[in-house]
């Protein structure tokens, strides 16, 4: 299952960018965006600090 990011509370940190390791996220448009092809490891929900990701 997918993940999204809650843009009005992402403090964009950037964590969830350095942890995933299929290295979905990218920056566009200055807001932090998420490729296809999540495994659903869930490393970027849980290393989220203000629970920004969730599951789709
Ligand atoms: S759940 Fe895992 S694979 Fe999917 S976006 Fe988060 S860190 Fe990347
Ligand atoms: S870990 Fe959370 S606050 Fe940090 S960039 Fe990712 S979504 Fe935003």
């Amino acid at each position: 299952m997918p993940v999204e990011i809650d843009h009005k509370v992402c403090g964009f940190c950037l964590g969830c960018a350095t942890i995933c390791p299929e290295g979905l996220y990218y920056i566009e448009n200055n807001k932090l965006e998420i490729s296809e092809g999540c495994t659903d490891c869930g490393h970027c929900i849980e290393c989220c600090p203000v629970t920004a990701i969730s599951e789709i």
